[in-house]
């Protein structure tokens, strides 16, 4: 299925940058508990408009928002 616009855009925020109106989360909010400065979240989020999934990562040596492509 084709990524829509808005989750275009949400895999180029940053890590200040809210979710989109069409995302949801899904499943519970993953606490990694590294020493400092390792220590990170992560959060799944799904669109409703184009089902894509996005995981949202608070690792600094990640992109903040990963679009996982079929
Ligand atoms: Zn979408």
């Amino acid at each position: 299925m084709k990524i829509c616009n808005l989750c275009e855009g949400q895999s180029k925020k940053s890590l200040n940058g809210k979710p989109h109106e069409y995302l949801v989360e899904i499943g519970e909010l993953r606490i990694f508990k590294g020493q400092k400065p390792r220590r990170f979240k992560e959060q799944d989020y799904q669109c409703q408009t184009c089902q894509a999934k996005i995981t949202y990562s608070t690792d600094s040596n990640n992109l903040a928002w990963t679009l996982w492509r079929g």
